[in-house]
């Protein structure tokens, strides 16, 4: 759907930076390690891809990337790690915060969560950032092949209890596995339906 016209655009640090909101866009978020990179990846069909958001240096960028002329995919940078100084997180915080709350553009956040672990306390302060900023949000389960089908419905239950407190949470969840390609057409067609 996305292939071949799929690329990376640039990396922003500041609102400035921005390109130009003359097109829809969806963003993409997650703890650190949850699979985001590979995710993105797997959508777009371009290995590597996303390689560029993961390099030192490009962990507090908004990263842009083109998806055919009419969308742009997002990915920011994951979070849950505690290493970078106070100040850099700090100014990350307030660019993330201009962002979901003034970018017009933007039609859905996609959380992504491991079927594993379900949603942590890290994810919860994005989904409520997310909800103050009136941004629909949509959890994305990863690494599903890693999950047992017995735990799967409790996991699913959990997950679904928790979004039922934020207001901007979209109630579908969609269920991917990078590594079986489970999903990612759902995923796909998806951010190609939203209007
Ligand atoms: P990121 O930090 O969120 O970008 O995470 P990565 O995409 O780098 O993935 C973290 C680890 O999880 C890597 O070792 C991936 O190979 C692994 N991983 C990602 N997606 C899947 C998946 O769908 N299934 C399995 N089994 N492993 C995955």
């Amino acid at each position: 759907l996305f292939a071949g016209e799929v690329d990376f655009l640039k990396g922003v640090v500041a609102m400035s930076g921005l390109p130009p909101a003359d097109r829809l866009e969806v963003c993409f978020a997650g703890r650190s390690n949850v699979g985001k990179s590979t995710l993105i990846n797997a959508l777009t069909g371009r290995k590597r891809l996303a390689r560029a958001s993961n390099t030192p240096g490009r962990t507090q960028e908004i990263n842009y990337f083109t998806l055919g002329g009419s969308r742009y995919m997002v990915d920011l940078p994951g979070y849950g790690y505690a290493e970078a100084p106070v100040a850099v997180v700090e100014k990350w915080q307030r660019l993330l915060k201009s962002y979901l709350s003034g970018r017009q553009t933007l039609r859905r956040a996609f959380v992504l969560v491991d079927s594993r672990h379900g949603i942590k306390k890290v994810d919860e302060e994005i989904m409520s950032l997310l909800d103050s900023s009136a941004v629909t949000f949509q959890v994305v389960l990863t690494k599903a092949d890693k999950i047992k089908e017995k735990d799967r419905e409790k996991m699913l239950a959990q997950v679904r209890e928790k979004l039922s407190k934020h207001p901007a949470a979209y109630p579908e969840l969609i269920s991917t596995s990078s590594e079986k390609g489970d999903g990612i057409t759902t995923l796909r067609a998806v951010i190609a339906g939203l209007a």
